[in-house]
């Protein structure tokens, strides 16, 4: 096999000079494999023989990717975080999806979405109406997180997976590809069509009692659509991907070792591409040397920022519950309802299912969230190696169910935009919908910011490895 120097020319002057000092050994140990026709057919592993490290997400530990095959994924040994996960054919599976998901998308905002007659009174309304009617009773916040979750940002997510793989399939990144593979990451815990879902269910089977509900073909399309949106997102295999947009990668700087945190080394994995960079002394300003995202050891002054974000969540609580989340307006009658005061009526008209959901959803949610935050960041100064695992599991679920809180700001935009009868029924919306959407962004945001390595820090690495200070 025909050994190259690495090709530098992609990188920055100061990155490049870092593997310019070791041409030859790197030539030896193929760090860069050559440029191979079918670039997205072999999955990393089958293009390189060296050991590919990594440093886990959650606890920092520094382990070699074992080889992959389709189904199977390589999970963190100490914390059981999924590093890797290697699906068939993934560029084209993942554009498959995206397009099938693009379509479904453009389908639900051509087509009514859903109507509603009430004693020979009608509406119908498209998809985009739900944010749009909001506008009109001053909530423009509300509005703008509503189609940015559901329309906006799922949009762009799409297009720009079809416009990585595209570039991938034909063996020629396109322009700004590394740019979009980067913001992926980032935008996908704010795709909430799954959660829009949910909240349509609830708000058609509220007010199915009271009114004739019929279902749009926007619906459904809508349906097909979040479906194929998790799917994409799943499908995604950043490995594989960061792998093919440079025809391979660079090696973890010499002397890394494994069973031990990249932190003890003066390393830091990337939160993105997740290759192994080393901390120069300007810890600030360390970037990624293939991907360009900023590198932290730990992320800085996380526990601070996440108090200060549970704090933020919590005093918009109150508001959240003080204030009516949805006022209707019935023959001329108006009576306002807070979230609770929803689920209690839910109950009482015998909806417990959907009552449960609200409960869940609204109360348990984003209470649980905060209780949960708060207790991590309490004890994270007393971990150790035996509960620092379930506290890291605890994180996870946070981070998870946080976004289907969403579910009654949702309900809230589809019953506004669909009840317009006039005096004979009609629902606008309350302060509480902005108070609560605050919540779900709030603690959203105090999870991300949470660092979980805080967790696994109080017990020293057992090796200490290149310790550099
Ligand atoms: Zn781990
Ligand atoms: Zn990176």
């Amino acid at each position: 096999m025909r050994n190259i120097p690495p090709d530098t020319s992609r990188f920055p002057e100061k990155y490049a000079a870092i593997f310019r000092a070791v041409p030859d050994r790197l030539a030896k140990q193929r760090l860069l494999t050559p440029p191979i026709s079918d670039v997205d057919h072999a999955p990393p592993e089958a293009r390189t023989q060296r050991r590919r490290l990594r440093a886990c997400h959650e606890c920092d530990w520094v382990s070699a990717l074992p080889p992959l095959k389709p189904g199977e994924k390589a999970n963190c040994p100490r914390c059981g975080y999924t590093l890797v996960r290697r699906h068939r054919y993934p560029a084209q599976r993942s554009m498959a999806l995206a397009i099938t998901a693009l379509i479904a998308l453009i389908a639900a905002i051509s087509f009514p979405f859903v109507s509603f007659n009430v004693s020979g009174v009608s509406n119908r309304i498209e998809l985009t109406q739900t944010a749009t009617t909001l506008i009109g009773f001053d909530q423009p916040l509300v509005a703008i997180a509503v189609i940015m979750t559901i329309v906006v940002l799922p949009a762009v997510y799409l297009m720009g997976v079809i416009w990585l793989q595209f570039g991938l399939l034909r063996d020629s990144p396109l322009p700004f590809s590394r740019d979009i593979a980067r913001s992926l990451s980032h935008l996908a815990p704010w795709l909430m069509a799954d959660v829009f879902i949910i909240g349509a269910l609830v708000s058609l089977i509220k007010i199915a009692s009271m009114a004739q509900v019929e279902l749009g073909v926007s619906f459904w399309a809508f349906c097909a659509f979040a479906v194929l949106l998790i799917a994409t997102t799943q499908s995604l295999d950043a490995d594989w991907m960061w792998f093919s947009l440079d025809d391979g990668e660079p090696l973890a700087p010499k002397g890394t070792r494994t069973a031990t945190t990249a932190a003890a080394q003066n390393l830091a994995g990337c939160h993105t591409c997740g290759l192994i960079n080393p901390m120069p002394a300007q810890a600030k300003k360390a970037r990624c040397i293939r991907c360009h995202e900023p590198l932290h050891n730990r992320i800085p002054h996380s526990l601070q920022r996440t108090w200060a974000l549970i704090i933020a969540a919590t005093v918009m609580y109150i508001p959240a519950n003080l204030y009516p989340i949805m006022i209707t307006t019935s023959l001329g009658d108006s009576s306002p309802s807070t979230i609770i005061g929803g689920v209690v009526e839910l109950a009482q008209m015998g909806s417990w299912p959907i009552a449960a959901v609200i409960f869940i959803a609204s109360v348990i949610v984003p209470v649980g969230k905060l209780v949960a935050l708060v207790w991590l960041c309490l004890v994270v100064a007393r971990s150790n190696e035996i509960n620092a695992r379930k506290r890291t599991v605890l994180y996870r679920i946070t981070e998870f169910i946080g976004r289907w809180s969403m579910v009654d700001v949702f309900v809230v935009a589809i019953l506004v935009a669909l009840i317009r009868a006039g005096s004979l029924m009609s629902i606008t919306p309350g302060p509480a919908a902005l108070a609560f959407g605050a919540v779900v962004v709030l603690t959203m945001l105090a999870a991300m910011t949470f660092d979980p390595r805080l967790i696994w820090d109080t017990p020293p690495p057992r090796y200490s490895g290149n310790v550099d200070d």
